[in-house]
């Protein structure tokens, strides 16, 4: 029986709330998770190298692409983004869940690879709310932020390509209806299977 994990995609535009959500929903549920990507854009006030991103420089991160080191890769907002090959295979084989942050390019990149992996996308109640988030964080300069809102009405066109669609109004509900997706999918028979493996043993022993 395959304990094989589930992989999950998750993906928004900047300023949704996707990172704020997956960092509540990990403290939650702690048989998930994320996958740390490599990107070459700079680091932000409050970032650490490792854990919020692998940050690397161009020269490297193209090399990387040249070894095939990356299971998809993408150019956001000018910068490169990548999710590595090696961690995302070693992760799910050892029957964790897993997630991926990821833009709308990668989604369809991994799609085609694994169809098997489970989508989601996050929407902002509005654009004044989505650039009001952006502002508010407080971590990009403002041609930063009109650049991302330029480009979120055409990220956004691609919510019809998910699995699940959550809208980020209220926190706590969104985070609930992220649980929900979660949660319903560790209950799957072969999951369940591989979960309750003795117990469905002794169950269906003979009297
Ligand atoms: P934030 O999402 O606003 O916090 O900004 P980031 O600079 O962290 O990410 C910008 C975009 O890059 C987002 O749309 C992410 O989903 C996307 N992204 C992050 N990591 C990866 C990755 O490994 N691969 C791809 N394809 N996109 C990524
Ligand atoms: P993303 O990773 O999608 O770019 P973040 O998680 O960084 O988004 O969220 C962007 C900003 O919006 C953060 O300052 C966060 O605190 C705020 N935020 C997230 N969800 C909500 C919400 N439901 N209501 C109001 N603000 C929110
Ligand atoms: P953290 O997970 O680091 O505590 O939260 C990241 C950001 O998400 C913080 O800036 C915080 O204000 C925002 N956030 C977390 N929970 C809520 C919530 O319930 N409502 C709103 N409006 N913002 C939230």
């Amino acid at each position: 029986m395959s304990k094989k994990g589930i992989l999950y995609i998750l993906s928004a535009p900047s300023g949704a709330g996707k990172t704020s959500l997956v960092k509540s929903l990990v403290s939650d549920l702690p048989f998930i998770r994320v996958s740390v990507s490599h990107t070459t854009r700079p680091m932000r006030p409050g970032e650490e190298d490792g854990v919020n991103y692998h940050f690397t420089a161009r020269d490297r991160f193209q090399e990387m692409i040249n070894q095939g080191e990356f299971l998809e890769f993408a150019e956001v907002f000018g910068n490169f983004y990548g999710t590595s090959q090696a961690w995302v295979q070693d992760t799910l084989a050892e029957g964790y869940d897993l997630i991926l942050e990821i833009d709308w390019q990668g989604a369809q990149q991994i799609r085609r690879l694994m169809p098997e992996a489970k989508s989601i996308f996050i929407l902002p109640p509005s654009q004044a709310a989505l650039r009001e988030r952006l502002q508010n964080r407080g971590q990009d300069n403002s041609d930063v932020i009109e650049n991302r809102m330029r480009q979120a009405v055409s990220e956004m066109s691609h919510y019809v390509e998910f699995d699940y669609l959550i809208i980020n109004d209220n926190f706590n509900q969104a985070l609930d209806e992220l649980k929900a997706i979660f949660t319903a999918n560790q209950l799957v028979l072969n999951k369940q299977q591989s979960q309750h493996t003795e117990l469905l043993r002794e169950l269906l022993k003979p009297q």
